[in-house]
């Protein structure tokens, strides 16, 4: 660790040092990772210098920039933290350029002065860099697509020790690879991506009262179909502990929450959504025009660290049946422990290929399930339990795979079931030959 310090710029901590808990511990509180040491990297060539040093040490290298998506498998490695990779440089023709550490908050305080727009995930306190190594699947992804297609360059340090700048002209197999692929081909330490001029949207959630959730969701399975892709929508059955922060029509009770973010005018958007407002009477009416920079509003999604269990699947349908299968098994009533069980609409333009063909596999899926419990004991195994036989419930309309951000951090049966068996052969493939030594096989490519 000594010879690391000397060729470093920004610090390295071991395991009781002062420093290293605080780095170590994740968004997620629940996942306890025990690494070797961290490196807080403060340059792109700091990652290059721990990578070098993790293969001449017979370490594994893990990456974390906010712990929001961090897998409990890096024990004894290396753990590059990137957080004081911080550049945000906002190009007001319409592109940006940020360090590995910077999180959509950041971007998008920066493009608001623009009127401008990146394509951020529900929370935006993720990172740029981890959200769009696995596809980035965000509110107006059915307008725009997933954060991935919209990239235009990356900086990154692949398993040899090299700095590359990655583009679809320069590295057409890790530009193919690092948009979709998690960090198994490298660790990205810039990324440059065009932003949408949208200085406005119509959006935000209507939150129905527990006798409305049948009737609610109900109408919601209907609606979807019915939309144009100008729309993205989600729904959440959502039983909320009474805490700061959450409000008190919401507190400690069973509601539903529909989300609906509209690319398009006011009227159209109102006009869109109305047969959802007369669904039933919504406790809370939280959907107006904004400013595009206040889209985390719309899910609302804790800021703070969090001990959460997850589980994610994708559906072929949301129809009649499926509303009634979904009812029963996690609907008022049938005491679900989750805290969360939401179901995302897909399609539209996620599902077209962009024209630089990405490992982003699965765009074909109709709907995303997510469920979200408090992973602490006594809790955990009633979460994890109910999950099970909710997604066996589910399992008539299951597509039979996930998106990378939702499940690569359950370890390499959650990141395997991400890809086609096509493209995971592929990215195995990559994988020999960009990381030699397999240092960044955690919880990734499966043994080679
Ligand atoms: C509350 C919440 C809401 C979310 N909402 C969405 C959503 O709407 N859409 C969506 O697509 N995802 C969503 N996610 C998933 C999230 O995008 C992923 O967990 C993502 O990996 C987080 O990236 P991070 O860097 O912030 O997290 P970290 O835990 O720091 O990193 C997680 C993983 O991302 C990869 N990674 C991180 N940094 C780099 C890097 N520099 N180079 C290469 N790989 C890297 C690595 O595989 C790493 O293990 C959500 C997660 C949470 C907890």
């Amino acid at each position: 660790m000594e010879t690391l310090r000397r060729h470093v710029s920004g610090s390295v901590f071991e395991p009781g040092e002062p420093g290293f808990a605080e780095l170590a511990t994740p968004w997620n509180v629940a996942v306890r990772t025990s690494p070797a040491a961290v490196v807080a990297v403060s340059t792109a060539q700091d990652v290059a210098e721990a990578v070098l040093f993790a293969a001449a040490n017979g370490l594994l290298v893990a990456v974390q920039a906010t712990g929001h998506g961090i897998a409990s498998d890096h024990d004894g490695a290396l753990l590059i933290h990137t957080r004081a990779l911080e550049e945000c440089t906002i190009n007001p023709e319409g592109w940006a350029r940020t360090g590995a550490g910077v999180t959509w908050k950041t971007v998008l305080a920066a493009t608001a002065a623009h009127g401008l727009a990146g394509l951020c995930g529900l929370a935006p306190n993720v990172s740029v860099a981890g959200y769009t190594s696995g596809g980035g699947i965000g509110p107006m992804v059915r307008t725009f697509g997933a954060a991935s297609d919209r990239v235009r360059a990356f900086d990154a340090v692949t398993g040899d020790g090299r700095l590359r700048r990655v583009t679809a002209e320069s590295e057409p197999e890790l530009f193919w690879g690092l948009r979709g692929g998690k960090s198994s081909l490298g660790i990205i330490t810039a990324t440059e991506f065009d932003l949408l001029q949208l200085p406005y949207i119509y959006a935000g959630a209507l939150f129905f009262d527990t006798g409305h959730v049948d009737a609610v969701t109900r109408a919601w399975a209907q609606w979807c179909p019915t939309l144009p892709a100008e729309a993205t929508t989600s729904l959440a059955l959502m039983q909320l502990p009474p805490m700061p922060g959450v409000p008190e029509p919401l507190a400690g009770k069973f509601t539903v929450a529909l989300r609906f973010v509209f690319t398009g005018s006011e009227d159209d958007g109102a006009r869109w959504l109305a047969p959802m407002r007369s669904a039933g009477v919504p406790l809370i009416d939280a959907v107006a025009m904004m400013p595009s920079s206040m889209i985390g509003m719309v899910h609302s999604d804790p800021e703070d660290p969090l001990p959460a269990t997850e589980r994610s699947a994708l559906l072929t349908d949301f129809s009649t049946d499926t509303v009634e299968a979904l009812l029963q098994a996690a609907g008022p009533g049938t005491g679900s422990p989750q805290l969360a069980v939401e179901i995302r609409q897909l399609g539209g333009a996620l599902s077209q290929e962009p024209d630089v063909a990405s490992a982003l596999c699965h765009r074909d899926a109709a709907f995303g399930m997510h469920t979200v419990g408090v992973a602490a004991p006594p809790e955990l195994p009633a979460v994890a339990e109910h999950a099970t036989g909710l997604h066996t419930a589910m399992n008539a309309w299951q597509f039979g795979g996930t998106l990378p951000n939702f499940s690569a951090a359950q370890g390499p049966e959650g990141f395997t079931s991400s890809y086609t068996p096509q493209v995971l052969d592929r990215l195995t493939e990559l994988a020999g030959k960009y990381d030699p030594n397999a240092l960044f096989r955690l919880g990734q490519v499966p043994a080679r």
